[in-house]
């Protein structure tokens, strides 16, 4: 029988069609390599009876002739998605046991088209956070070693749990969100894919909020095939979210393959940092060389106001954080600690069901809204912001198609390894992709070589508002010209 894990979405897709194996099988397959994989710590909570219903009703959907684009394929969902009846918790304390009365539309639009879910996955803390070292479920390990080394790494984060488990086989694909970076820095730490669409690309509704001007829903996947195909169903107008826009989803994966000669591809002087590893350099002058042979064609340009982007972030994000997070009080959801007045029950709760990191961005956020600081600190931060965007916008009308940078300025690091003392020291993480949110662009990462430890580093593509397509087109030329790359087993 053929190795039902291994296989892409796309081969799946064919075998399930063929009749070569069920989704129950498919499905079986990948719940085994679940369980001899907890050492990951990638899952949080795993639905085998769940799973195997899906597949079963799905197998007789397929064998009426009835199956959607992802009849049968088993995915993993981020728990950062509500998911109907299923616990979700942001991987928070304060989320406690919450079981959600209803879907996102993201996770239900999977649903529709078929796909199977094998469980959770583990996240950082309300998705705040660059290693998923924050998760109040404990830290997820990267399926990746440094050579000759059995250092656990982290697999990057927010969505370390959906990087983790897709790089080391456990699902076909997995749900991811994206508000600074949380799909395309752990896609980058894995080799894995990850998409982070344009802003109201996907609908946010049934998402925990992080910071809602930033956050998207893109999937992660072991090829840009596959990405596209998971794509096509997350994506779509909903409305039930305001900022998620009316526009046709295209067919994605038609954009797989397709030539990207004549293309402009901007390489932004800006992102070539002091003290960048020469590996990451030298990666991306490999990219830059792989899509000029494809026929595109490669031009320097400049994004002046990047060196404010991390900043900028680092106060929108946590102040739209805090007034998100006001609504975590012990009355509506899951943890509550009593106290003698409902004050004091509000402080208990709080003080008991946020982590650290949580809790820092709740008072820097606080702080830079309260009056007398709000425009010193947040209206400067929403003009820089501006001021960003029409940096890309300046590029986008001189003709470029695209951006091309590294993903991150480092493969994974390991595990405690950074931010104990300085946290900042873990936001430098963020550096190359926190701009694509504050521009609400889209991004794609793609795999691309490894560093000399054995360790996988990405690009990252930057498009135009809507224009995914061209990413895939692009994606697909990098991850020919460089290969795939999967980690030798060691759990
Ligand atoms: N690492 C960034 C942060 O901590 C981005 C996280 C994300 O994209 N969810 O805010």
């Amino acid at each position: 029988m053929t190795d039902l894990i291994s296989m892409t979405i796309a081969e799946a897709r064919n075998g399930l069609a063929n009749k070569s194996f069920t989704s129950l099988e498919l499905t079986d397959a990948h719940l085994a390599a679940i369980e001899a994989a907890r050492a990951l710590n990638a899952f949080v909570l795993e639905t085998p009876d769940k799973a195997r219903a899906m597949a079963r009703a799905i197998d007789a959907k397929i064998a009426k002739g009835e199956g959607g684009p992802l009849a049968g394929i088993p995915l993993g969902i981020k728990d950062l998605f509500a998911t109907k009846d299923v616990r979700t918790t942001a991987c928070s304390k304060i989320l406690g046991n919450f079981v959600p009365p209803y879907e996102s539309t993201v996770t239900s639009q999977l649903w529709r088209d078929g796909a199977v879910m094998l469980g959770k996955l583990n996240n950082d803390e309300f998705a705040m956070g660059s290693s998923n070292e924050t998760s109040c479920f404990g830290p997820v390990v990267n399926p990746w070693r440094r050579e000759g080394s059995n250092t656990s790494l982290v697999p990057g984060g927010s969505s370390g749990g959906s990087a983790s488990a897709v790089a080391a086989l456990l699902c076909m694909g997995a749900t991811a969100t994206d508000t600074g970076g949380s799909i395309r820095q752990p896609a980058a730490f894995t080799a894995t894919v990850g998409v982070k669409p344009t802003y109201g690309r996907c609908s946010r509704w049934g998402i925990v909020a992080f910071a809602s001007s930033l956050d998207q829903a893109g999937p992660i996947a072991r090829t840009t095939r596959d990405a596209a195909i998971l794509m096509r169903s997350m994506a779509g107008h909903d409305p039930k979210d305001t900022t998620s826009v009316d526009r046709a989803v295209p067919d994605y994966e038609a954009a797989i393959g397709k030539s990207v000669k004549g293309m402009k591809i901007g390489i932004p002087k800006e992102y070539r940092l002091d003290g960048m590893p020469a590996e990451v350099e030298k990666l991306w002058s490999e990219g830059a060389a792989w899509l000029k042979a494809a026929g595109a064609e490669l031009v320097e340009i400049s994004l002046p106001h990047t060196k404010y982007a991390l900043p900028a972030y680092y106060i929108v994000a946590p102040a739209e954080a805090s007034s998100n997070l006001a609504r975590y009080d012990g009355v509506r959801y899951g943890l509550r600690v009593p106290g003698r007045s409902i004050g004091e029950m509000y402080e208990n709760t709080r003080a008991e069901g946020f982590g650290d990191e949580v809790r820092r961005r709740v008072m820097i956020g606080t702080y830079v809204l309260s009056a007398g600081y709000y425009d010193a600190y947040y209206l400067r931060a929403q003009k820089v912001r501006t001021l960003i965007k029409k940096d890309f916008e300046d590029c986008f009308a001189k003709g470029v198609n695209a951006i091309l940078t590294p993903a991150t300025p480092s493969a994974a690091f390991g595990i405690g390894e950074k931010g104990g003392a300085d946290p900042v020291e873990m936001y430098l993480n963020d550096i190359f992709t926190v701009t694509v949110n504050m521009a609400g662009l889209p991004g794609i990462a793609v795999p691309a070589g490894k560093d000399a430890q054995g360790l996988p580093l990405g690009l990252q593509l930057i498009g135009r508002p809507f224009d995914e397509e061209t990413l895939f087109s692009l994606g697909e030329v990098v991850e020919q010209a460089a290969g795939r790359f999967t980690p030798a087993r060691w759990w």
